[in-house]
């Protein structure tokens, strides 16, 4: 049984405006305030093209290595639901804005099948006493609808082709792909066998795609060893009872009764125009890891943390303006920024790069230890007090005369003849404890490369 996965996936684009009419696109806010007449669908509109979403959309297509249709059409597609008013949305079918298309992942390439160009619906909201609610704000706003061929062989495929994907568009700036804002959304078509497949929806987050597409794989597997035969059907994942349920059973394709629309005239882009959204095109995170890689001698798995928010990428870099080691800085930022925020909200931390590359630097020439570093990040963290203030009050502190290290010494030695006799038996390893050891007790406001010298110049004379 081959598993077969085809993933399509809907982007919010973030524009000023709506596709087809002047109101704001933006998210939340009181309901049913940004609308008119075109996205209420009232008799008499005309609809007319946002560019600037045009526009975003071609960029994305160009960054997936799809082909750019010079010449395409917007098509209606007919069907009653609440969340649409004018019954029925404008679409792109038989022609799209882009065709095929990749995206590159560890195990090979996810193939594209084309992406289209759509407008919203609004949102429907489910209150806790059965009604439903709908707002009309999300209605019209630009949608790209990016549908890849059923070629992903597993769950781990799919969510690696979605981490990417993801922060492809991110990087091009036309979407900030919130999921939990619904602004990335997925759906996904699973099948094991020849036979039948079946449509899995209501894929909230990257969690809920993993675990929906290993129930699914292991649901149809067991139908098909009962003997029985997959039917072709939409299924919702249910995330609190993790497991998928029918929503309906799809015995032909629902006929959408497309047609182009007669209110808009053809999609036609000019060879300039395509040529110039090329030349705006920024580096892509997988060529960012390559140059970081091959630039900075960082290792990939490093890179690859570094990238995955361009924001930190660019942090990183700035970083090393004020302080050229790679090395370091990439480790104080992995390790260290990030464990008080995610990837893309470091520079929220409030911290300028000019003072991390001067607590790096500090660190790396021993004007304060390591552990001193990391309290001065906490606190100016907590604190709101500048990276550079605290080092100078800890620089003032730092224990520079021998007689005080050298007593700390004369104390570590005579609490550990053990160790010490390792030492002088050849363990030379041992030193690092005894360094350790005196720090402590010097409650780290010593150079442990002073520290180290003292206690190698007091072994001496104890061998
Ligand atoms: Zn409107």
């Amino acid at each position: 049984m081959e598993t077969k996965i085809g993933l399509e996936i809907h982007v919010e684009l973030s524009t000023e405006t709506k596709m087809f009419c002047p109101c704001k696109n933006e998210y939340g806010g009181e309901p049913n305030t940004r609308i008119c007449p075109v996205c209420m669908g009232e008799p008499g509109i005309l609809p007319s093209p946002n560019f600037e979403a045009v526009k975003k959309a071609v960029k994305v297509g160009i960054a997936l290595n799809s082909k750019i249709n010079r010449f395409s059409i917007f098509t209606r597609k007919n069907y009653f639901y609440p969340d649409l008013p004018k019954g029925y949305q404008i679409t792109q079918y038989g022609t799209s804005i882009a065709e095929g298309g990749s995206v590159n992942i560890k195990s090979g390439s996810v193939y594209l099948e084309r992406i289209n160009i759509e407008e919203e619906t609004a949102k429907s909201i489910y209150t806790e006493n059965g009604e439903v609610l709908l707002d009309f704000n999300r209605c019209g706003i630009p949608l790209l609808e990016i549908v890849t061929l059923p070629c992903i062989k597993s769950p781990e495929e799919a969510v690696e082709f979605l981490k990417e994907l993801r922060r492809i568009i991110r990087y091009l700036g036309v979407s900030e792909c919130d999921m939990e804002k619904g602004m990335f959304r997925v759906d996904s078509n699973v099948s094991v066998s020849k036979e039948g497949r079946a449509e899995l929806k209501n894929l909230n987050s990257l969690k809920a795609v993993y675990e929906g597409l290993l129930y699914e794989i292991k649901r149809q597997k067991e139908v098909i060893e009962k003997g029985e035969k997959i039917r072709r059907e939409t299924r919702l994942w249910d995330e609190f009872k993790k497991e998928t349920r029918v929503m309906r059973v799809k015995e032909e394709e629902l006929d959408y009764r497309y047609f182009p629309e007669p209110d808009l005239p053809p999609l036609e882009l000019s060879t300039e125009l395509i040529e110039k959204i090329k030349k705006e095109i920024p580096e892509l995170p997988y060529q960012k890891k390559q140059r970081f890689v091959k630039l900075y001698f960082l290792d990939e798995k490093d890179a690859e943390i570094l990238v995955s928010e361009k924001e930190l990428a660019d942090y990183f870099e700035e970083i090393l303006k004020f302080y050229k080691n790679p090395e370091d800085v990439s480790s104080w930022v992995i390790t260290e920024l990030l464990a008080y925020t995610e990837p893309e909200n470091t520079r929220k931390l409030g911290l300028s790069a000019s003072e991390i590359a001067q607590l790096v630097k500090s660190v790396n020439e021993n004007k304060i230890t390591r552990n001193i570093g990391k309290e001065i990040l906490k606190r100016s963290i907590s604190e709101k007090i500048p990276i550079s203030e605290l080092i100078k009050k800890e620089e003032k502190s730092i224990i520079k005369g021998d007689d005080i290290i050298e007593s700390a010494v004369k104390e570590v030695i005579e609490e550990n003849p053990d160790v010490v006799e390792k030492y002088i038996k050849g363990k030379k390893g041992v030193l690092g404890f005894l360094i350790g050891q005196t720090m402590k007790k010097l409650k780290g406001r010593a150079d442990p490369k002073q520290v180290g010298k003292l206690i190698l110049k007091k072994l001496e004379k104890n061998s």
